[in-house]
């Protein structure tokens, strides 16, 4: 779970880091209010669960709180960087004389945490990777933590001054707020040494790792965090429908939708065995229209909604359902699912383009029915791949019959 700005503040506060003095607010009247109670010039900042605010406008800078407040309503009437702004940030202005990077993260390669500072805080890791930022490194073995030597040879990197000192407790009790919530990121970009010499935390990011969110459910709400449920991106109409036919009983999974732009819908196993079917579907040069998976045995309704749901988006024009040898799901309840649903929507199966590639459980009863309706199939002497070149061929074979038209 991602943090906002103001949240992973908190937690960094608490955690005895410095952060710039500051107040969340709602609306414009609110933001000028905690300017001029800052009483200094300030800087307003929309809270979006992403970084690259600055470069999306979404960082403003304000001399007095009537400025403030306009800053504050026009980051609130609109969108940054695909999300809805509800709030803002209005904090004291640092006046500052060195930006750096201080993150920590999991090395997955290393299988531990990895501590990482530069002094090309600010801009973005990557960006600065690129412009050849010298970033210093220490991996850390869990059992041992991060010994205040470590951290301080790493602010060493950042900073010869006498700053080196709160530079290196930052890192130490970056790390021990990274451990305390179960963290797989707690970033502070930048880490400012102001023109007064202190060491600030300018902006701070955390991500909460979702399997612990059970045990660092209480902490974070004690502390005012409420637990949220996320994806990269908000969800789509279609994902969200999708959701909805999935809840309609708890039985199966039958609609765990990400949506795509292409022309061929997936009803696809799920686990690898999806992940596989799709990365195979774009090397035949196949456009998915969605990814979405199917599995646990959900019921012929589920199926038949879900089915309806991706056949009535625009510019599909094709279906495939692939799954491994399945166990826990019934071949034939699946092909009624996906049959009816085809029906519900004036689909004619025998003549539209599409592929079942399934095997296991009732099979002989799925590819009765799938047969019934003439409808291609697959069973387990064919591989998922070669299911998906079948519909990937199909699908271009229909595109150059119909032309662009519908
Ligand atoms: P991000 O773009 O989402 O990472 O947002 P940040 O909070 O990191 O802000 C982007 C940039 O705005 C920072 O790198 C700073 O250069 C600048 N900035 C943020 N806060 C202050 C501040 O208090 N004073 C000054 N002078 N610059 C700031
Ligand atoms: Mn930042």
């Amino acid at each position: 779970m991602r943090l906002y700005e103001h949240e992973a503040k908190a937690l960094a506060r608490d955690a005895g880091i410095p952060v710039p003095r500051g107040r969340l607010v709602a609306t414009a009247a609110e933001a000028e209010d905690a300017a001029a109670s800052l009483g200094s010039p300030v800087v307003v900042k929309a809270q979006v669960p992403v970084g690259g605010r600055g470069k999306a406008g979404g960082i403003r800078f304000a001399d007095e709180p009537a400025i403030a407040r306009e800053a504050a309503a026009e980051l609130l009437a609109g969108q940054l960087r695909g999300f809805t702004v509800s709030s803002v940030l209005v904090e004291e202005r640092l006046d500052i004389s060195e930006e750096y990077y201080v993150g920590i993260t999991i090395d997955e390669i290393a299988k531990r945490p990895v501590v990482m500072v530069g002094r090309g805080g600010g801009m973005g890791v990557e960006e600065a990777a690129a412009k050849g930022v010298e970033f210093a490194r220490c991996h850390i073995d869990p059992f041992i933590g991060l010994q205040p030597f470590m951290a301080r040879d790493l602010a060493l990197t950042l900073t010869r001054t006498k700053a080196v000192s709160s530079a290196t407790d930052v890192v130490v009790r970056l790390y021990r707020l990274y451990q305390a919530y179960d963290a797989t990121l707690a970033e502070i970009n930048p880490l400012v040494l102001t023109a007064d010499g202190r060491v600030v935390a300018a902006d701070c990011r955390m991500e909460i790792d979702d399997d612990a969110l059970f045990r660092q459910r209480g902490r974070l709400t004690a502390m005012g965090i409420p637990i949220r449920q996320e994806a990269a991106r908000p969800p789509t109409d279609l994902e969200r429908r999708a959701a909805e036919i999935d809840n309609i009983d708890h039985r199966g999974v039958a609609g765990r939708v990400v949506e795509f732009d292409g022309d061929i819908a997936l009803i696809i196993g799920g686990g690898g065995a999806s992940l596989t079917t799709f990365d195979a579907i774009l090397r035949y040069g196949g456009h998915p229209a969605n990814y979405c998976e199917i599995g646990g045995n959900p019921t012929v309704r589920k199926v038949r909604e879900l089915t309806r749901l991706l056949m009535l988006k625009p510019g599909v024009r094709s279906l495939a359902v692939i799954t491994n040898v399945l166990s826990n799901t019934r071949v034939d309840l699946v092909a009624r699912g996906v049959i009816k649903g085809l029906l519900d929507v004036g689909i004619d199966p025998s003549t539209f383009p599409i592929v079942v590639r399934s095997s296991g459980s009732w099979e002989d009863e799925g590819y009765r029915i799938l047969d019934k309706y003439g409808i291609k199939w697959f069973d387990r002497t064919h591989s998922m791949d070669e299911a998906a070149e079948y519909i990937v061929k199909l699908a271009r074979r229909r595109e150059a019959t119909l032309g662009d038209t519908d």
